[in-house]
């Protein structure tokens, strides 16, 4: 399938409820595409998956690339997949209610997916919006942002 994306689910604890929702919800339409998650998000996609798969009897395999933990550098992975092209869509229900101790992490993955043009979608409502999206469909959605102009911009001699 060569509109086969890849999509980066990552939720903070108190959020993994809605996620799995989500996740369960969606069972059919993920399915068809890649999967990538940070650890402990992972486990919980993958037990949801394979939950659906035995309720619906459809014989799927699932695989499920799982990164580190987040606040085990997971969501810095993330990041990094991200700068190389490898993420397509990010779901990433943060928590607004808790600080975290890797808040610098999340601060720099929503960083990175604006700075790459990556659709992320931080509550329920904009992952509904961008998982029924006609542009799911589509091959190349979204336009890689061009940095030449940054990559050869003037930079004052040293002394
Ligand atoms: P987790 O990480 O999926 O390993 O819980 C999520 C996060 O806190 O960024």
């Amino acid at each position: 399938m060569n509109n086969q994306k890849n999509i980066a689910i990552v939720a903070h604890d108190n959020r993994k409820k809605d996620i799995i929702e989500w996740v369960e919800w969606n069972f059919d339409i993920l399915l068809k595409h890649q999967l990538t998650c940070t650890g402990t998000t992972g486990n919980l996609v993958e037990k949801a998956f394979l939950r659906k798969i035995e309720e619906t009897n459809s014989h799927q395999n699932i695989s499920i690339h799982k990164l580190r933990s987040g606040p085990l550098g997971g969501d810095q992975q993330l990041g990094a997949l991200i700068t190389e092209g490898k993420i397509d869509i990010a779901i990433f229900f943060w928590d607004p209610m808790q600080p975290h101790p890797h808040d610098v992490d999340v601060k720099a993955l929503l960083r990175i997916a604006v700075l790459y043009n990556i659709p992320i979608a931080c509550n329920r409502a904009t992952a509904d919006f961008i998982i029924s999206s006609p542009l799911m469909a589509e091959k190349d959605a979204t336009i890689a942002t061009d940095y030449q102009d940054y990559l050869h911009r003037d930079i004052p001699e040293l002394k």
